[in-house]
């Protein structure tokens, strides 16, 4: 079963091995990553190629929809270990355009258990609907509704205690917002970059 991803996987360990034959074992011994990547599930954003980073140097939590959720256990374990334990220097929070998420929290349609999960992006398009259905195209308006949920899962991220506490103590540690395009493979900086309370208070969502 699967026999050609088990290829696959011997011929990249074989590959990195001879580009580098201690790559594996300088690995097995430290994880030391600068970064953690808080992205989507989509299959389409694969985190560590889109900013070319190597096993070790990218840590990573995605779900549907680039969600940070202040009751998520699963998200907020990720978050603490990254912080306290690897202390990273930048959290970036990866959404995407055509966000298949993002879509499905305002499309009205049931699906099920993952209604419950997209609720926060439903609550963020109700807040600012007036805004946002000023954009006469649909796609345009859903991208916008994209940027916004980078944006508010940034203000999450910074309001963590995890990380409030992380700047009490002086510990240089930014969160970033940013939104990565299927089209081009370009990420776009948000420019909403936090690094202590007080950019998290001036944050515009
Ligand atoms: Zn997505």
């Amino acid at each position: 079963m699967l026999d050609h991803l088990k290829a696959n996987n011997r011929a990249w360990a074989t590959r990195k091995v001879a580009a580098d034959a201690d790559f594996f074992k300088r690995l097995e011994r430290q994880q030391a990553p600068e970064y953690l990547w808080i992205g989507c599930s989509d299959s389409r954003v694969p985190a560590n190629e889109i900013v070319g980073l190597d096993p070790g140097e990218l840590f990573v939590h995605r779900n549907v929809a680039n969600l940070a959720p202040p009751q998520d256990a699963n998200y907020l374990s990720v978050l603490q270990f990254a912080v306290d334990v690897l202390k990273v220097k930048h959290i970036m929070v990866v959404g995407h355009y055509g966000c298949g998420g993002v879509a499905a929290a305002v499309d009205g349609r049931r699906r099920g258990l993952v209604d419950h999960w997209l609720h926060p992006i439903r609550d963020l398009y109700r807040e600012h609907q007036a805004a946002l259905e000023k954009i006469p195209s649909p796609q345009a308006r859903l991208d916008r509704l994209c940027e916004f949920n980078v944006i508010r899962q940034v203000r999450n991220v910074g309001s963590d205690v995890f990380v409030q506490d992380a700047w009490a103590r002086s510990q240089g540690l930014s969160v970033h917002g940013w939104v990565y395009s299927l089209s081009n493979g370009l990420v776009q900086d948000l420019e909403v970059s936090v690094s202590g309370p007080q950019d998290v208070e001036e944050l515009p969502l």
